[in-house]
């Protein structure tokens, strides 16, 4: 009779997977979705979209896609017309 209680024993454990398993599958695909949602900004200088947390922002709140082209800006308006 040792061979039916390992038959219960494999059935039970398949059963229980079964019941385990959805709850699992469910939780992993809401996950990412939340991180691809994020506000993309164009640059001022060259207009290439960036996530704004990525972005940096001037005293006057223009956002730029990195510090060198908030500093092209800066010495642009800085310089004297000619
Ligand atoms: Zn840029």
């Amino acid at each position: 009779m040792s061979l039916l209680r390992i038959l219960i024993f494999f059935v039970l454990g398949w059963i229980v997977w079964r019941l385990l398993r959805p709850a699992a599958r469910n939780k992993v695909p809401r996950q990412p979705a939340k991180e691809i949602s994020e506000n993309m900004a164009a640059c001022v200088w060259c207009g290439i979209y960036v996530p704004e947390s990525e972005m940096v922002q001037d005293r006057k709140g223009q956002k730029f896609c990195c510090q060198a082209h908030l500093s092209l800006d800066d010495t642009k308006k800085r310089a004297p017309p000619s």
